[in-house]
């Protein structure tokens, strides 16, 4: 693996100091700071303003009590977080993620990722991420309401529309970012749209929305194969997830001519070589909300429902990895790598372990980073944003298009920007410094803040 360059290996020492037990966190400012090596050298200011320090801490860190009383009448106890990393370029932005596993590390690290992921877009939003150890899962609806509308409750008092626009992530979707509205609107006694993105298409959401992350990555990697003049024409595709991501990822790499084989959730994976039936997974996972061995039982014929493995055995030309952060590791990556695979891109946040980013590399796999890849969702956010701020609501098609132009301009900075610092074809060297420079130099402009 790569090393830090000798200028910022202080920075990354304070991050371990000052952040402990955040295992996430310091693997995805490794990231980073591995990648900047070439742009301190150039720009030393960067280093003498301590803009990378600064980039590091976060701007402003909110933890909060979520209580709430469940259908038994008992009282449940959450806790509930904001990390507002970076308002440099546009009011903070970023998702709300309600899964068992979330604490801080995980919240900071997707805070981190999320500046250099807006930065790329080229629209004005900062970077945050927030949510919960709450799990939607096993819960009614009026439970996960109750829930909502207490959490809403804390964080109404640090957001707002020109301060920090939340949205959906894992666990969060259109039922959530409903509620949270609701409740955001009832103590407001205001209609202000623009404070959560991913609403419903009735009550001030954007067309495409809810497709743009999985649609979006299935662009990116289009670009890809188009700068090496192929297409997605009779490619076999594995996607990781069956949620938000991973869905509109498979509905888009079929209209554009490939066939994904294999999807998966937290229990297991199937592998259906006709192509993943997009109806019945919609049907199994947005109506029942059920598990994956539901679509296997539907769909019937000869599906295949594994348990034991991992759904990187299955072979693939490409694997689009959409479920959650260090789910493809080293013995992961040789596998696909034996398999025959030539693109890897990240529809979900830090999918790839560092190892199996280093095996890609070794193997001339293209490999693209989600900060770049799985923009098109804050892109589309963004927009939703746009038409909330104008009381206008696009097309399909034009919204599409929009999201579509986004990402080949995400994709042509990312290759532009690795060619210009030495390192062509290195999407994540690409992404990195791309992302990094218009944050960094807004800071600059704006002094020490
Ligand atoms: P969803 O909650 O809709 O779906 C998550 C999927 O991943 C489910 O199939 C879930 O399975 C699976 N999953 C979650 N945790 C684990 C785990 N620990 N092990 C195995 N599988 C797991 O979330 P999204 O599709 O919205 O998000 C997926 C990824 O994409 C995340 O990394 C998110 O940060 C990222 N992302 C999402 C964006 C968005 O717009 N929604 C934007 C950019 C990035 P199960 O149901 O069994 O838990």
């Amino acid at each position: 693996m790569s090393s830090i360059d000798e200028k910022l290996q202080d920075v990354y020492d304070e991050v371990l100091r000052r952040n402990p037990g955040e295992a996430e966190f310091h693997q995805a400012v490794r990231e980073v700071l591995v990648s900047l090596g070439p742009v301190v050298s150039k720009r030393p200011e960067y280093v003498d303003a301590a803009v990378i320090r600064r980039i590091c801490e976060p701007e402003r860190q909110i933890i909060f009590r979520v209580p709430w009383v469940d259908d038994a009448g008992r009282v449940q106890i959450n806790r509930g977080f904001r990390v507002q990393f970076n308002s440099a370029l546009g009011p903070f932005k970023g998702g709300l993620r309600f899964h068992p596993s979330v604490y801080l590390g995980i919240v900071k690290f997707l805070g981190f990722e999320q500046i250099f992921k807006n930065s790329l877009t080229g629209l004005p939003i900062g970077g945050a991420k927030g949510g919960s150890d709450f799990d939607p899962k096993g819960h009614s609806d009026a439970e996960v309401m109750r829930f909502c509308q207490s959490f809403m409750t804390e964080l109404i008092r640090d957001i707002g529309e020109y301060t920090d626009v939340p949205a959906g992530d894992i666990g969060v979707g259109g039922r959530e970012i409903g509620y949270l509205f609701g409740q955001y609107k009832r103590i407001t006694t205001r209609y202000e749209s623009g404070v959560l993105t991913g609403k419903g298409l009735t009550w001030g959401g954007s067309q495409v929305r809810k497709e743009a992350t999985g649609y979006g990555t299935v662009f990116f990697v289009s670009e890809m194969l188009q700068a090496a003049g192929e297409s997605f024409d009779g490619k076999r595709v594995v996607v990781s997830g069956s949620g938000n991501v991973a869905t509109y990822a498979i509905e888009k790499v079929h209209e554009l001519g490939g066939t994904v084989v294999a999807c998966s959730d937290s229990s297991g994976y199937v592998v259906d070589e006709d192509g993943i039936d997009v109806d019945i997974l919609k049907e199994v996972k947005e109506v029942r909300r059920g598990r994956i061995a539901d679509y296997a039982e539907l769909r019937g014929g000869d599906v295949r429902l594994g348990q034991a493995g991992s759904i990187w055995d299955v072979p693939c030309d490409i694997a689009l990895p959409s479920a959650t952060q260090n789910e493809l590791n080293g013995a992961d990556a040789v596998t696909l790598v034996k398999n025959g695979v030539t693109i890897v891109a990240e529809g979900a946040n830090m999918p790839a372990t560092p190892e199996a980013i280093a095996v890609f590399d070794e193997a001339g796999v293209r490999f693209a980073p989600g900060k770049a890849a799985n923009a098109g969702g804050v892109a589309t956010s963004a927009l939703e944003m746009q038409q909330n701020a104008s009381r206008d609501s696009w097309t399909f098609e034009h919204t599409e298009e929009r999201l579509a132009e986004i990402m080949r301009s995400i994709h042509d900075r990312c290759a532009e920007t690795a060619d210009e610092f030495g390192s062509p074809g290195n999407y994540v060297a690409g992404a990195n410094i791309a992302g990094f420079v218009r944050v960094a130099d807004a800071m600059l402009a704006l002094g020490v803040i």
